[in-house]
């Protein structure tokens, strides 16, 4: 431990009372406060939000890292005794963590602080604007005024120091807060992640094991808003897994932009004195830790690049016991030219070629056990032909996709298909989304009719209006009635009894035969 700054000092004028601290316990190397100084600056804050009731509300836009994140951003608050509001109008503090990735994402976030703003002009609500839009000038330019802080989501320290001043300023309290050192940007994107989440689903938990990308797909915006690949240490990730397995977490959804490229490099002692002390973990390599971690739980993971797919990822993720039968592999465009443009480093032809070994390796592996293929496309790129749409409908009419999650194109300002002419009109992206919707229910339905009259493990996830809802391993929703109470959050075997195009219908108890899933053998 070393100490590196002065003790701060937090004045809490309306009790007269001084907290002062001594020391600081820093990491050696980065000087990057550790977890002992956010539990001792918590501890504080903790004393200072509690007593002062301040509420706090987050709208989460976009992808599941988002949701992840905003775990996290709920976790600290809640850690410094802010309470959630139960509306976004009773909140204190409102965090819109954005996504950047379409233009009706964008257009939504602006509506609703233009509401909040409007509705709550007397009212002292902080606005903070994190996540995709975060860094973006224009956005910044066009909400100035209406929000109070711009944060990375990554800067926790930033987000910290704007709650706990203003927490105080609400209150008329004061504060002095010593700078601290802006931690390395590469382990400034990652150390946030250790932070423990507050989890919004008590069976199911995100845990993302990297951030950033350095792909560059012409019509992305994730590396610029969430800068270039970071791995999380694996030690760190099987640790969190534990923690949640024990508290009876049933499905792990292992999360990065990019997942098959996780790499985490460290000096392994083990190795000393040879050419190379460095172990290398691949994401291969973690599944397989977090596929030993004892206990009956579900591993599932996305997003993943077909440029890295390998042979070792393919037999990894077929062959895992824990690993769920589900494979989402964005193939984005059917067309080499278009894939090209985009930037996706892979052919059409590479990615049948991949498809099929997959389809080759489940059924060497987990023979005659039902599995789930899964894509996004984009319709519409700029430039693309109606002779080159139907390449993409050419691809999902060979592969039988359980769910494609179709977006019409949106230029996104930055990226590098931005300063191309977005020159597909709206209605003919929507006619294309529409033509590629129809085909995937037929193959969805394909698919979901060849469950019906055999067992499945299904976590159960919700109940509504009489019925409960779970997923099975292929992540196909399912439905059922039944009397009995508390099975949310269980595992059960049920019997699928009808295939819709989105869904499948199942029963609890049957009189008739079973057929198990996994071997297609009759269940006495
Ligand atoms: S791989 Fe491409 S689409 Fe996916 S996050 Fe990276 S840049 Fe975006």
């Amino acid at each position: 431990m070393r100490i590196k700054n002065l003790p701060p000092i937090f004045i809490d004028s309306h009790r007269n009372k001084t907290f002062a601290l001594f020391a600081l316990d820093m990491c050696p190397s980065h000087g990057i406060p550790s977890l002992d100084f956010r539990r001792i600056f918590g501890y504080i804050y903790e004393t200072i939000c509690s007593r002062t009731l301040m509420k706090y509300y987050i709208k989460t836009f976009g992808c599941q890292m988002n949701v992840s994140d905003s775990e996290r951003i709920a976790s600290v608050l809640e850690k410094s005794g802010l309470k959630p509001a139960s509306n976004i109008n009773e909140a204190d503090f409102v965090v819109f963590n954005t996504c950047g990735v379409r233009q009706m994402a964008e257009d939504r976030v602006y509506g609703q602080i233009h509401n909040l703003k409007t509705k709550n002009k007397k009212l002292k609500t902080k606005v903070i604007l994190t996540g995709c839009l975060a860094n973006r000038k224009d956005v910044q330019k066009r909400l100035h005024g209406k929000v109070d802080l711009f944060c990375e989501i990554s800067d926790f320290k930033k987000f910290e120091n704007f709650v706990i001043k203003n927490c105080l300023k609400i209150k008329n309290l004061k504060l002095k807060i010593p700078a601290q050192k802006r931690p390395e940007l590469n382990q400034e994107g990652i150390a946030y992640l250790s932070i423990n989440p507050k989890y919004s689903n008590a069976h199911q938990a995100f845990v993302p094991i990297m951030t950033g990308c350095n792909n560059f797909c012409a019509y992305c915006v994730v590396p610029y808003a969430r800068g270039r690949e970071v791995s999380r240490p694996p030690h760190e990730i099987i640790r969190e897994i534990k923690s949640l397995i024990k508290v009876g977490y049933k499905h792990i959804i292992l999360l990065g932009q990019n997942v098959n490229s996780y790499k985490y490099t460290e000096k392994d002692p083990t190795l000393a004195g040879l050419r190379s002390d460095l172990k290398i973990t691949n994401f291969s390599k973690l599944l397989r830790k977090i596929n030993g971690i004892s206990s009956h739980f579900w591993i599932s993971f996305i997003s993943s690049h077909p440029k890295d797919v390998t042979q070792e990822f393919i037999e990894t993720v077929t062959s895992l016991k824990k690993v769920c039968e589900y494979v989402h592999l964005p193939i984005q465009a059917g067309d080499d030219k278009v894939l090209k443009y985009m930037n996706r480093k892979y052919t059409a032809k590479n990615y049948l070629a991949l498809v099929k070994k997959i389809q080759a390796t489940f059924e060497k592996y987990k023979p005659k056990e039902i599995y789930s293929l899964t894509t996004d496309i984009i319709v519409g790129f700029p430039g693309e032909t109606k002779k080159q749409f139907l390449e993409t409908a050419a691809i999902m009419n060979k592969v039988p996709y359980d769910m494609v999650y179709l977006g019409q194109y949106s230029p996104r300002p930055g990226t590098a298909a931005w300063k191309l002419k977005d020159d597909v009109s709206k209605k003919e992206k929507a006619r294309r989304e529409r033509f590629l919707n129809e085909i995937l229910k037929k193959s969805a339905y394909e698919n979901n009719r060849k469950y019906v009259g055999k067992i499945f493990e299904v976590l159960v996830e919700s109940k509504k209006n009489g019925f409960y809802f779970g997923k099975t391993r292929t992540m196909k929703n399912v439905k059922f009635a039944s009397k009995q109470k508390k099975l949310i959050g269980k595992f059960l075997k049920l019997e699928i009894t009808k295939a819709n195009i989105w869904n499948l219908e199942a029963r609890l108890d049957s009189q008739r035969p079973l057929v198990d899933a996994r071997r297609g053998k009759i269940i006495k």
